[in-house]
């Protein structure tokens, strides 16, 4: 069953949100498509005591993340970013996806990109004939720049998630980072190469898990091409849809940033997850 309509609605003032919880399920109705819909599932706690005048769902969480403007992409080699003002760095003539600061840059990182510039390309000769049956079909069909391009227009929730998912604020050492990569559910419309994307919901996804054929079909290859137990990996669908997903990679922050200390986890965040879970395994009973 694909869940594509789950909202947590959140009610503040626990210190505790596990002492007590009910779900209201609300409109349970099946939509046209046969997905049943819980709209109003609500967290409750023991004394009822009238805190339910403010419900938050995660939408209003995305709105809570600071805002970071779009980010331009950094050096592949030697990590260094180029003024937001600017232009940017230019991009590799093959891929048209990774960026350096120097001609000097690009051709010591040549070894190391190779095979993932290959891939990309032998990608996009794909994409091409996906998206002709998909014009020829009327189906649906996102290119990987899209999608792409929703990660660097909002850095500032990829970032959020990262730090709250793999649980960066335990410092570099304690956290999820090597062993699981974050899997960003986006919905919206998916025509081709202008996406109107949204964040839905995001988890952290175990490399065991990933690799299992039923849930992504990625390739262990193609998440160590993108680096995996170096950079953080990052893993965007759209729609739930296996055959519409990107697979980036993000630099940590380096040991000595300050970057570190300003984490904090987040618990209505948590409360998110917890909630999401829950009514995921509901569904799944049905
Ligand atoms: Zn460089
Ligand atoms: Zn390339």
């Amino acid at each position: 069953m694909s869940i594509t309509n789950v909202q947590t609605q959140y009610i503040p003032g626990f210190d505790n949100p596990m002492t007590s919880f009910k779900f209201n399920p609300g409109d349970d109705s099946e939509n046209s498509s046969g997905t049943k819909s819980f709209r109003n599932i609500q967290f409750i706690n023991s004394a009822g005591d009238g805190y339910g005048a403010h419900s938050t769902n995660f939408g209003d969480i995305a709105d809570k993340i600071p805002p970071k403007p779009s980010l331009k992409a950094s050096c592949e080699k030697c990590r260094k970013r180029p003024d937001q003002e600017g232009p940017g760095y230019s991009v590799c003539s093959s891929c048209k996806v990774s960026r350096y600061c120097s001609r000097e840059c690009q051709t010591s990182h040549w070894k190391e990109h190779k095979r993932l510039c290959k891939s990309r390309v032998s990608h996009l000769e794909t994409e091409r004939k996906l998206e002709a049956a998909a014009i020829r079909d009327n189906g649906p069909f996102v290119s990987q720049a899209a999608l792409r391009k929703w990660y660097y227009d909002n850095i500032d929730i990829v970032d959020y998630t990262i730090v709250q998912t793999l649980e960066l604020y335990k410092g570099r050492a304690h956290n999820l980072w090597r062993t699981h990569a974050v899997v960003f559910s986006l919905t919206g419309g998916k025509k081709g190469t202008s996406v109107a994307a949204s964040f839905h919901d995001a988890e952290a996804a175990s490399w065991a898990k990933l690799a299992r054929p039923d849930t992504l079909k990625l390739a262990p290859e193609f998440l160590r091409l993108h680096g995996a137990g170096v950079r953080v990996v990052l893993i965007f669908i759209l729609n739930g849809e296996d055959d519409m997903l990107l697979i980036e990679s993000q630099d940590l922050p380096a040991e000595d940033s300050e970057e570190w200390a300003g984490m904090e986890r987040d618990e209505m965040w948590r409360m998110h997850i917890r909630m999401r879970k829950m009514a995921k395994m509901m569904l799944e009973k049905d």
